[in-house]
C-alpha cells in the first residue's frame, strides 16, 4: 500500500489503477490543459495553481513505470509534497524529488534541494540634504559622499582575479537558462551550476570574493530641481547599490530638509511674507517697499487695508515641481499698533477719535 501520507495519484488523474502508460500521458495532458493556471480566471487561479500542481504531482510518479510500480508496491515514501515547508525528513530520499521542486519554483512557491539564487536588485539608498531656503527655490547642485555597494572595481564587477576572465558555463553553455522537460511543458530555470549568470568563476577576485561588488564611497553631484520643499523626495534611478549577481541597481532617494527662512515662509509653491503695516499708512493709504525673493518690488496699500488682508504678487513665488510656471507671493497685513505714545500723539488721536464717530461694533449689538 502506498505511504498513507501519499495521495492517491490514480484518482488525480481519473485514470484507472490498470491504465496503461498512454493512457495516463492522454488523462494528464487533457488535466494539464484544463487547469493550467494561465487559462484560469482571475480568482481561480489560486485554485487552478493548486490542481495543477496535484496533477503534476501526480503524473511525475504515474507517468514514470518505474516510480509507478514503487508506487503501486508502497515500497518507496511519495509524499505529496507540493506544500510550501513540508518536511521530507532524512527518511525519504529528497532527491527524487528536485522535479517537483522545479515544478514548484515555476510557480514561485518556494525553493528546495537544488535551489538556485536569482538575479537581485541593488538596495534603494536614501539620503537626506539640508538646503538654505534660497537654494529649495532656485534650485542647486550638492555633492554629497555616497557610500554604497558598487561594482568591484578591481574585477570590474566580474568577480574574476584580475588576468583571468569568468569562462562560459559549461552545463548551459553561457545561456544561464536550462530546459527540463515536465511532461509535454519544456521549462527553463536558472542553470543550477552558475546560477542563472551564464558564466562560472574558476579564481574568484580577491577583493570581493567573486561578488562583483565592493563598498565604495564615492562623491556623487545631486542636482536639486528648483522648487523642492521640506520633505521632497527626489529619485535618481540606478544609484543605488549594484545588484546581486549580475541584478540591476538600486534607486537613490534624496529627501530635501529645507532650512527656515527669517521672514519667508512656503505653501506648496506659495512663498508667504507677513508685512507689518501702521494704523495710519493703512488708513491713509501708502506704498512700501517689499522684498521677494529676487528684487525689492514696490507694494501699493490702499487706503482701508484691513489688518490681515492678503495681496497676491503673481509668479513671484517658487518654481512648480510637477506642471508649468510658478507660485505667488501672498503678502499678509499685519497692523502694528504703536506701544508707547508721546503727549503730543496721544492728544492727537484723542483728537481723532472725537471726530471719528464710526463704530465697528454695531452688528454685534443686536446680539447683546
Ligand atoms: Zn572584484
Ligand atoms: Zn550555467
Amino acid at each position: 500500500m502506498p505511504n498513507r501520507r501519499s495521495k492517491d495519484y490514480y484518482k488525480i488523474l481519473g485514470v484507472d489503477k490498470k491504465a496503461t502508460q498512454d493512457e495516463i500521458k492522454k488523462a494528464y495532458r487533457k488535466l494539464a490543459h484544463k487547469y493550467h493556471p494561465d487559462k484560469a480566471q482571475e480568482g481561480e487561479k489560486k485554485q487552478a495553481e493548486e490542481k495543477f500542481k496535484e496533477i503534476a504531482e501526480a503524473y511525475e510518479v504515474l507517468g514514470n513505470s518505474k516510480k509507478r510500480q514503487e508506487y503501486d508496491q508502497g515500497t518507496r515514501f511519495f509524499e505529496s509534497g507540493f506544500r510550501p515547508g513540508a518536511d521530507f525528513g532524512s527518511g525519504s530520499s529528497s532527491g527524487d524529488f528536485g522535479q517537483f521542486t522545479d515544478i514548484f519554483d515555476l510557480f514561485g512557491m518556494g525553493k528546495r534541494g537544488r535551489s538556485y539564487e536569482a538575479p537581485e536588485k541593488g538596495r534603494d539608498l536614501q539620503y537626506s540634504i539640508q538646503l538654505p531656503f534660497e537654494q529649495a527655490i532656485s534650485g542647486a547642485s550638492v555633492k554629497i559622499n555616497i557610500m554604497r555597494e558598487d561594482i568591484c572595481s578591481n574585477c570590474k564587477g566580474t568577480g574574476a582575479k584580475p588576468g583571468t576572465f569568468p569562462k562560459n558555463c559549461p552545463t548551459c553553455g553561457g545561456s544561464g537558462q536550462v530546459a527540463q522537460n515536465q511532461g509535454f511543458f519544456s521549462i527553463s530555470r536558472p542553470c543550477p551550476q552558475c546560477l542563472g549568470r551564464g558564466v562560472v568563476i574558476e579564481n574568484p577576485c580577491p577583493v570581493c570574493r567573486g561578488m562583483g561588488r565592493a563598498k565604495k564611497t564615492e562623491p556623487f553631484m545631486v542636482k536639486i530641481p528648483a522648487g523642492v520643499s521640506d520633505g521632497s523626495r527626489i529619485r535618481f534611478p540606478r544609484k543605488g547599490e549594484a545588484g546581486l549577481r549580475g541584478g540591476p541597481f538600486g534607486d537613490l532617494y534624496i529627501i530635501t530638509k529645507v532650512r527656515p527662512h527669517p521672514i519667508f515662509k512656503r505653501d506648496g509653491s506659495n512663498i508667504l511674507l507677513d508685512l507689518p503695516i501702521t494704523f495710519t499708512e493703512v488708513a491713509l493709504g501708502t506704498k512700501v517697499k517689499v522684498p521677494t525673493m529676487n528684487k525689492s518690488v514696490s507694494l501699493k496699500i490702499p487706503a482701508g487695508t484691513q489688518d490681515g488682508q492678503v495681496f497676491r504678487l503673481k509668479g513671484k513665488g517658487a518654481p512648480r515641481l510637477k506642471g508649468l510656471g510658478k507660485g505667488d507671493m501672498l503678502i499678509k497685513i499685519k497692523l502694528v499698533v504703536p506701544k508707547k505714545l508721546s503727549n503730543e500723539e496721544k492728544k492727537l488721536l484723542e483728537m481723532l477719535a472725537e471726530k471719528h464717530k464710526e463704530n465697528p461694533r454695531g452688528h454685534l449689538e443686536k446680539f447683546m
